[in-house]
């Protein structure tokens, strides 16, 4: 897939473009240029000068280092099909990698440079056409944003009708490489609500005692699984005893979503939230 056929204009929307001789593609609505290298684009206006940077990012973290928290590998369907797939903050596109191999037909974006992503852009004003995709996998990147409105409709424009978003995001881990807006299970509702995306799955991420444990000492990282038993044993104890000693119903809901008692303690107590929506 040549990525130009599914790019617009961040600037004025239009999507006709030309290719110059100094390999720039340029807008032929605004006369907008964008640097193309190779088969990278960079609509990011102060990535012009990325190759001169020192602090390109060249290795790869664990591809599936994302994928081993809560549900998120069963909200991939099984057969991907060739599926279109936008992973938003890609990174250093580790998570790029594994959805290649598991059959999606991926693009990356970043704001940031890197080798391995296919188009450098702001996640608040994507240069893609509405209606592109048919999934959008954005982990670990909404509490980066500036603007957290503007980037679900942003996602919300860019999905197919019938597209799926899949998504983790921070709610009690701590500060981390400037991040800003760590919400809670009822605020991420609230956003899919907002933008017209209807929400299909809510779980917990990584659970407290593993994004503080870590976040303090990151030595504890190798006791990770240990931390979550821990956890899960005393949200359990906890659960049992609120439904079997003080009568509180086993499900719940979290504005109109319904939820067991047991995921909403979880979710009250999360490191990160999971969720999938549909536009
Ligand atoms: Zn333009």
């Amino acid at each position: 897939m040549k990525l130009i056929k599914i790019t617009r204009c961040p600037k004025c929307h239009a999507s006709q473009f030309t290719i110059t001789k100094t390999n720039y593609l340029k807008c032929e609505k605004c006369n907008a240029e964008y640097l193309k290298a190779g088969d990278q684009l960079l609509f990011n206006s102060h990535s012009n000068d990325v190759f001169e940077q020192d602090s390109i990012i060249n290795s790869k973290s664990d591809p599936l280092r994302h994928w081993k928290t809560g549900n998120l590998m069963s909200l991939l369907p099984n057969d991907a099909k060739q599926s279109l797939l936008l992973n938003l903050g890609a990174g250093d596109g580790s998570d790029s990698e594994f959805l290649r191999s598991i059959n999606f037909e991926v693009v990356s974006t970043d704001l940031e440079y890197n080798k391995n992503i296919d188009v450098i852009a702001d996640a608040q004003n994507l240069p893609f056409k509405d209606n592109t995709f048919d999934y959008l996998v954005m982990l670990s990147v909404l509490e980066h944003v500036t603007d957290p409105k503007k980037l679900f409709s942003e996602i919300y424009r860019v999905l197919k009708p019938g597209g799926k978003l899949i998504a983790s995001s921070a709610f009690l881990e701590p500060y981390h490489a400037y991040s800003r807006f760590h919400i809670s299970a009822l605020g991420i509702l609230q956003l899919l609500k907002d933008n017209n995306l209807k929400i299909k799955t809510l779980s917990p991420g990584w659970d407290i005692f593993s994004a503080l444990g870590i976040g303090l000492f990151p030595f504890l990282r190798p006791l990770r699984p240990f931390l979550s038993l821990l956890f899960r044993f005393i949200i359990s104890f906890r659960t049992f005893l609120m439904i079997y000693l003080k009568g509180k119903s086993k499900s719940t809901k979290l504005d109109e979503f319904n939820v067991s008692l047991k995921t909403y303690e979880s979710l009250r107590f999360s490191g990160s939230v999971i969720y999938s929506a549909i536009k």
